[in-house]
């Protein structure tokens, strides 16, 4: 029994050769996976990465990073939320996962819970500093005091430092770039100065794929995996392409019928036909993360043609102008996402459509139910015959 009647797919392969694309860019990546891999399922996601001879992957909570344990996982595994909640940190030690720490408050708790456990190994940690984002993240400034502070604990292991570019996908912030790269080579080399075997790592995909030159030892590809091009739009969109989409996401066409000249269609009657025309029923709305933003300006692929969106998108249907695509009937397959031939929709169309990014999109959609490719194909196929 399913509640919704739309589905998502996650093309495997494609994971795959973005991942080779990004290898070729970087020879060692801590793929990012949080967010149940930005809605593509993570132990899935996980399984391929590590396949291809992954050894670091980021994920957003430790449970997530849990989550990989059981499933057997080895991987150097870094949880970008840090310690989030007071039993994380002995899931973090538990089950050998690297928090990353951003303050003195959050270093502290460490202090306080493995007095509490007694644990007798250092907890493994990531050293996040602010240079610009103004989010998590020590101060620069103080990274010598940190670093001779962190030279005193025994209860934890600094084994990386890190910090997050604002803006590197925004050619004309550039200069905040450089400043930010040059912030965290000044708190690196204070943390190296103590540490001398300490990893760094400094860029998300935009980064990457700008300025290799400031990744450090581990880049931190995010949307670049899932086929997202986060310098769309700019003069730098060439540095993202090639790279494949990984999500694909289908309906059902519910029903096909004729709405006349005049006659409007949809809650709050905003389209109103200007002719006779044909429309299609399809059957996800914005319960199934299709927003109503989409309302009069997203399309569907039905048939290999784009197929508008008439008036709002409903909770769990929408409408669309099938006029001029020949033989659509019920049950035919509706791409919201994807599709097959060279009308596909790309993520980041439909993101611009619906006034946002391809991350968020691959995150609201992702929490549909996610099929098998195969069970995907053949329920299109027996939606298009
Ligand atoms: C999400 C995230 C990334 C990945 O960013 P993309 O732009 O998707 O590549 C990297 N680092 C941190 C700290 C993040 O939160």
């Amino acid at each position: 029994m399913f509640l919704s009647s739309a589905l998502i797919t996650v093309h495997l392969e494609n994971l795959r050769h973005n991942l080779k694309t990004l290898l070729a860019r970087h020879p060692l990546l801590m793929p990012v996976i949080k967010a149940d891999a930005y809605g593509h399922g993570i132990v899935a996601v996980a399984r391929v990465l590590a396949e291809e001879g992954i050894t670091h992957m980021a994920v957003g909570s430790v449970g997530e990073g849990a989550l990989l344990r059981q499933d057997g996982h080895t991987a150097f595994l870094l949880a970008l939320l840090g310690l989030a909640r007071d039993e994380d940190t002995a899931i973090a030690a538990n089950y050998d996962i690297t928090p990353l720490v951003h303050n003195r408050e959050s270093l502290q708790r460490i202090l306080v819970q493995s007095h509490l456990t007694g644990r007798p190994t250092p907890l493994s940690i990531a050293v996040k500093f602010d240079t610009g984002m103004s989010r998590l993240g020590f101060r620069v400034e103080e990274a010598a005091d940190l670093a001779d502070y962190l030279r005193t604990l025994h209860e934890v292991h600094p084994v990386l430092v890190m910090s997050h570019l604002a803006a590197s996908d925004t050619p004309a912030l550039d200069a905040f770039t450089h400043e930010q790269a040059k912030r965290f080579l000044d708190a690196a080399a204070s943390m190296k100065a103590v540490f001398p075997n300490i990893k760094t790592s400094l860029t998300n995909s935009p980064g990457l794929l700008c300025w290799p030159s400031y990744v450090g030892d581990l880049a931190r590809p995010g949307v670049t995996l899932y086929g997202g091009n986060p310098l769309h739009g700019t003069d730098r969109a060439k540095l993202g392409m090639g790279l494949l989409p990984v999500m694909e996401m289908a309906a059902p066409v519910l029903s096909v019928h004729p709405v006349e000249q005049g006659a409007t269609v949809s809650y709050g009657c905003l389209y109103k036909a200007p002719r006779d025309i044909r429309v299609a029923v399809v059957g996800a709305g914005y319960a199934d993360g299709y927003p109503r933003a989409l309302s009069m300006r997203g399309a569907v692929l039905v048939r290999g043609r784009r197929a508008p969106i008439l008036g709002r998108v409903c909770m769990q249907m929408c409408i669309v102008d099938v006029t001029d695509i020949p033989g659509v009937e019920p049950g035919d397959t509706a791409y919201l996402l994807g599709g097959p031939g060279p009308l596909s929709i790309r993520p980041e169309e439909l993101a611009e459509w619906w006034g946002t990014i391809s991350y968020e999109v691959f995150c609201a959609l992702g929490r549909n139910r996610r099929v098998s490719e195969k069970k995907f194909s053949e329920y299109s196929r027996r939606h298009e015959s």
